[in-house]
């Protein structure tokens, strides 16, 4: 297929708050992809939103027309915004329209789903992406070059949180729908931290379960979590996530010195910092970077830096993770040889 110069059209599947929030308005300031289409079970918001971004009629599906998008030659990339447990499911028949694929974080709730997401999408020769949007972010990438290159000596140890406070009652507590809690909304952030700014694998992790505080509201899900990842460099990454508090943080300690973001994950107003001064980086879209990355890929052939693999191997640490912590701390060996080639920086 070519894609000459035209924007390529982006259908987005589920129009919750973050598609509402961030995806939507960043599609109108992309470059070289645009809002083409939407997949959603309200008849209300698929017309609010053919309104709002000027859809034509035969662009508007829900999920019992999903797979018509398949003969819609508007429709280039279709973007899994939904729960947690449904983007397998989503992402699968979505590779098999023949469009190509992104996919929001976490990539899944287990490794097998995440083997499946690849292979049907190996199989229909389409590109698939995680929604990894710091890795286009300015001060996160400013992270991995003084981490990678050691601009202060070698990394010795990282600190991450990223927490937030959940009150009510939505499926990121539903752990059949979000897959776990904290961790697998937030601390995937951390896991995506500690390896972007080492450039190395971990070798290891060790878990606990914070003691649960409001035992009515986190049920089947974990009310907070944390963990040390062990990297074969001796490097170590304290780690920690959880719905009952605040926190954002990333910080590093390196031989000559240290490097922060605080707030490190947000979509905006990120502030860094470094034993010689402050970062200075101008706040961009990184949805709009990120998609537009994507869809420069889609038009070269080229594989995502942000790719299912990438999502695989921080689901795969995640269980890890899980697993030590439902262990009681046990340490828990990873043997992730086969993402060595992963592009981080
Ligand atoms: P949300 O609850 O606001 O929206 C979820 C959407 O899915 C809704 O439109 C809902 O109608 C739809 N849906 C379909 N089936 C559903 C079901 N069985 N139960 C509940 N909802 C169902 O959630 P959100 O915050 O938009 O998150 C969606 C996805 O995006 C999640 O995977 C989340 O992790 C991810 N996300 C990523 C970022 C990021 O920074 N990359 C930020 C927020 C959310």
């Amino acid at each position: 297929m070519t894609y000459d110069q035209r924007k390529l059209g982006v259908a987005l599947v589920g129009l919750g708050r973050y598609s509402e929030g961030q995806l939507g308005p960043a599609l109108k300031e992309t470059q070289h992809c645009y809002l083409a289409g939407v997949v959603s079970s309200s008849e209300e918001k698929r017309k609010r939103w053919q309104a709002q971004y000027d859809l034509p009629g035969s662009n508007l599906y829900n999920y019992d027309t999903f797979e018509s998008m398949a003969a819609n030659p508007a429709i280039d990339i279709v973007y899994v915004v939904l729960p947690n447990a449904l983007h397998a499911e989503y992402v699968v028949r979505a590779a098999r329209t023949g469009k190509h694929v992104i996919c929001e974080k976490p990539m899944a709730t287990s490794v097998e789903e995440c083997q499946r997401m690849i292979r049907a999408c190996q199989e229909a020769g389409v590109l698939l992406s995680i929604g990894y949007r710091l890795h286009f972010d300015p001060f996160n990438k400013e992270m991995m070059h003084l981490g990678q290159d050691q601009v202060f000596g070698n990394v010795k140890r990282i600190i991450a949180d990223d927490s937030m406070t959940l009150e009510k009652e939505e499926w990121r507590l539903d752990g059949a729908l979000a897959g776990g809690g904290p961790l697998m909304n937030n601390g995937v952030y951390c896991v995506q931290a500690a390896l972007f700014v080492t450039g190395e694998l971990p070798v290891a992790v060790r878990a606990e379960f914070s003691p649960k505080t409001k035992p009515d509201l986190f049920r089947t899900v974990e009310e907070g979590i944390q963990w040390e990842m062990e990297f074969a460099s001796g490097k170590k990454a304290l780690c920690e996530s959880s719905y009952s508090k605040d926190g954002n943080l990333l910080r590093v300690t390196a031989e000559r010195g240290w490097f922060e973001l605080n707030p490190a994950y947000e979509y905006k107003g990120l502030k860094g910092q470094t034993s010689e001064g402050p970062m200075e980086f101008p706040t961009i879209r990184q949805q709009a970077a990120q998609l537009d990355d994507f869809a420069l890929c889609v038009k070269r052939g080229v594989t995502s830096r942000v790719s299912g693999e990438m999502g695989m191997r921080d689901v795969e640490i995640m269980m890890a993770i899980y697993e030590s912590a439902r262990k009681g701390g046990e340490r828990v060996t990873l043997h992730l040889e086969a993402y060595q080639d992963l592009i981080e920086l």
